[in-house]
């Protein structure tokens, strides 16, 4: 970051020195006077030598005439302010180049995309969806780049049904005379979710058609949309369609394994409701020998529990732990077994506030984790990057 701040600024510096050379040597009179601005100039290059970014950084601005040659490095000054946090001041150095319409439309219409910016660090959502929803009518260079912002403001207002429009718009068109257009994989990901999220909305409210719509939608856009098949076991569990609902989960270890154990609660009650309990232990089994899993062999463990009884379990338990032993499977299988002695007590409650203080999920895009699952990683904001952590400390 601090070579990045040195790099601009340095930059601005020559920028306004050749500027001022220019001017000087050239016919044109220096705007506002040669000397005042020469005196600038040197204020700010002696701000900056004594390590005063802030007051470098206003000096430059006011030295440096807004001009076609100058607009890059006053926008780049304003992101840097945004960067930066100095959201206010990004504004101001953005909104200030808006004023000049000698500019070229293009170039305007790149000071508007970058106040559009501030506008979405601040929070501004109204104000840069208007900016931005000008420039998808007015400028083809930048009409895609808008309107990935604005489904960036329509996820975060959840306004999931706008995102969705506003993402189809950014598909490519199929032209006849050419081939088909480029996948964009990750997109299709994204409107998947954002059925999804209208999908779990209307199940909340028990509209079952409507939910059942968006899921179709989903899996149509990315037919490995884990969630769109976990939400659509539980609606057909909560429809009382229980062999629907077990179809639907059975999807899962095709479309990502890692997840199957999200969907063991939905599908043992799907089995229950159904009278075919003694289905659930063969599935996962079947299931284990493709994608090794804590969680899952802790479900067969309760399965053979609940029909053989506990020594049935603990063998299963036992020969799993030897094959592939995690923290979270050990606990457990102390747990099972009858022997109340002190030290097993004691052994079980250290491992178990182990086992809470480890995360089970982590981002593998940018690496943040947490205890819960999310669909939209909390810190980069990417759709579907957030898994399970696997090994002896995760599942
Ligand atoms: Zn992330």
């Amino acid at each position: 970051m601090a070579s990045i701040w040195l790099f601009i600024l340095v930059f601005t510096a020559i920028a306004c020195g050749w500027l001022l050379g220019r001017f000087a040597s050239g016919s044109s009179p220096l705007p506002g006077g040669a000397g005042k601005a020469y005196r600038d100039y040197f204020r700010g290059l002696n701000y900056l030598l004594n390590d005063r970014p802030d007051e470098a950084i206003e000096t430059f601005l006011v030295t440096l005439e807004v001009s076609k040659e100058t607009l890059e490095t006053h926008i780049a000054l304003g992101n840097l302010m945004r960067r930066k946090g100095d959201v206010e001041r990004a504004i101001r150095i953005h909104h200030n180049l808006l004023a000049r319409p000698q500019l070229p439309p293009l170039q305007l219409q790149r000071a508007s995309l970058e106040l559009a910016r501030d506008y979405i660090s601040a929070g501004l959502f109204d104000r840069a969806e208007q900016l931005l929803l000008d420039l998808v009518q007015g400028s083809e260079e930048l009409r895609a780049i808008s309107l990935r912002h604005l489904i960036e403001i329509y996820q975060a207002e959840r306004d999931w049904t706008k995102a969705i429009e506003t993402a189809t718009r950014l598909m490519p068109r199929r032209n006849f005379f050419l081939s088909a257009p480029e996948p964009d994989p990750e997109l299709d990901s994204a409107i998947a979710h954002f059925h999804c999220e209208l999908a779990q909305a209307a199940l909340e409210k028990n509209v079952f058609d409507g939910a059942r719509a968006h899921l179709q939608q989903a899996l149509i856009r990315d037919p490995k949309c884990t969630r769109a098949s976990l939400l659509q076991g539980l609606l057909e569990y909560r429809a009382g369609d229980f062999q629907a609902g077990i179809d639907a989960l059975q999807r899962i270890p095709q479309q990502n394994p890692a997840l199957l154990p999200e969907a063991l609660d939905t599908l043992r009650a799907c089995y229950d409701s159904l009278g075919k309990r003694e289905l659930m232990a063969p599935f996962l089994r079947q299931c284990l020998t493709q994608y090794p899993s804590t969680r899952l062999a802790l479900a067969i463990a309760e399965e053979l529990g609940h029909r053989d009884g506990p020594e049935a379990a603990n063998q299963f338990l036992t020969e799993q732990m030897r094959a592939r032993p995690t923290l979270r499977g050990l606990q457990h299988l102390i747990a099972l077994q009858h022997d109340k002695v002190s030290s097993t007590e004691i052994l079980q409650t250290l491992m178990q506030k182990l086992v809470l203080s480890k995360p089970a999920y982590q981002c593998v895009r940018c690496g943040f984790s947490g205890r819960q699952l999310h669909w939209q990683c909390p810190s980069c904001k990417h759709w579907n990057t957030v898994q399970p952590i696997v090994g002896s400390e995760g599942d």
